[in-house]
């Protein structure tokens, strides 16, 4: 997988030289072909990697399935959100537990699940997920997730904090095997003996036998949810189609409890590109299902990276930082977008031309007036750079 970036020696030729030579260096280096990146190391002002090869690191096992995670010590550019990828094998389990620092969001990529989630205002949840569906947990909401079917299950869990890490979660066997058997015997008004067989360390992911898939119409009375429920099934969402592309989002205006988080995916077509914006009011984290795609990140202040991405690969784009995404491979690409705010924000730079006076533009840019009257009347959002 290929690194390319554009900085070359714009860093020198800006500290070196002056207002009008460096802006002369600025704009020779834009024109220039873009290199291939050959170290990984930067400097002080230059962007960090925003991409992370999740999918190739060492998965952590347990009994009933494995997880690879990437927080900010993996992947230091995503300090807002990290993520964790989960596989768990037929009946395995990711035990009951909370996270004390963040919300919880994940997408299903494959297979099906069981969850149970409880809120403080005393419900349980309990709901089957499959393929293509969104979960939110509030922070701090209990919950445990179990596969079901005859197939693995897949699962990309996303917080909306970087440094969340398996500190930062807080495990029922783990706590059970570090309070006192009388004191549980006493909690629970049972005798301490039945305290013996428990696990005496943190189970993390178990196996047990899977469950059977829930009615579709349960019998009246028989559930105990909250008014707001923590599924959404963003795939069965009719989508919005662009010329390149189209996007499923589920802001919290779709899916009510997710207040903080906004989720989407993206379909990119070959050659269609995910068009030059930016986020006002959040950070972006990315993870590749499938194609080859071509992402750089603005930096301002000269600084730009471009990375190749695919199935696996986790990208990130801070707040603020201008981007797109192309589509260079020979397939249809996809994506799962996740971003720390419950309300969606872009502005495109098709919508933002668009929306301004020729006249402005040309002066901007230095060029006639008239070479904007071909450019787009709004934004693109996909394009295939077809008219
Ligand atoms: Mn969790
Ligand atoms: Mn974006």
């Amino acid at each position: 997988m290929t690194e390319i970036s554009r900085r070359s020696a714009l860093g020198a030729a800006a500290a070196t030289a002056g207002g009008l030579l460096a802006a002369t260096a600025i704009r020779d280096d834009t024109q220039a072909a873009v290199g291939t990146e050959t170290s990984s190391e930067a400097h002080d002002d230059e962007l960090p990697s925003f991409r992370f090869a999740l999918g190739e690191q060492k998965p952590i096992v347990y009994s009933g399935g494995h997880f690879r995670e990437a927080s900010v010590l993996e992947f230091p550019a995503a300090e807002n959100i990290a993520g964790v990828l989960v596989n768990l094998a037929p009946g395995g389990i990711r035990e009951l537990h909370w996270h004390a620092n963040a919300t919880e969001w994940a997408y299903v990529i494959s297979g099906r699940c069981q969850v149970t989630v409880a809120d403080p205002a005393g419900h349980c949840e309990i709901v089957d997920f499959a393929a293509g569906d969104v979960w939110y947990f509030p922070r701090g909401h209990g919950h445990a997730i179990q596969a079901f079917g005859s197939d693995e299950c897949q699962f990309i869990e996303v917080f909306e904090n970087g440094h969340f890490s398996g500190f930062a979660t807080f495990s029922s066997t783990d706590w059970f095997a570090h309070t006192p058997p009388e004191v549980l015997a006493k909690n629970f008004g049972v005798p301490a003996s039945v305290f013996a067989e428990f696990p005496k360390r943190e189970v993390f992911i178990g196996k047990g036998p899977a469950p059977e898939p829930l009615p579709s119409d349960p019998p009246f009375g028989s559930q105990n949810s909250g008014p707001l429920t923590h599924r959404y099934r963003l795939e069965a969402q009719q989508p919005q189609t662009f010329a390149g592309g189209s996007v499923r989002l589920a802001s919290m205006k779709e899916f009510p409890l997710s207040t903080n988080m906004t989720g989407a995916t993206m379909r990119i077509k070959p050659g269609g590109l995910r068009e030059m914006h930016w986020h006002p009011n959040a950070d972006e984290w990315q993870y590749y299902l499938a194609g080859r795609v071509r992402m750089t990140v603005f930096g301002a202040k000269g600084r730009s990276r471009t990375f190749d991405f695919g199935p696996g690969d986790v990208g990130y784009v801070p707040l603020g930082y201008g981007h797109y995404i192309e589509n260079v491979g020979e397939q249809d690409a996809e994506v799962v977008l996740v971003f720390n705010s419950g309300t969606y924000q872009d502005i495109s730079a098709s919508g933002w031309l668009a929306g301004n006076p020729p006249e402005l533009l040309g002066a901007n840019f230095s060029v006639s007036p008239s070479v904007f009257a071909q450019f787009p009347k709004q934004s693109v959002f996909i394009t295939t750079g077809k008219g």
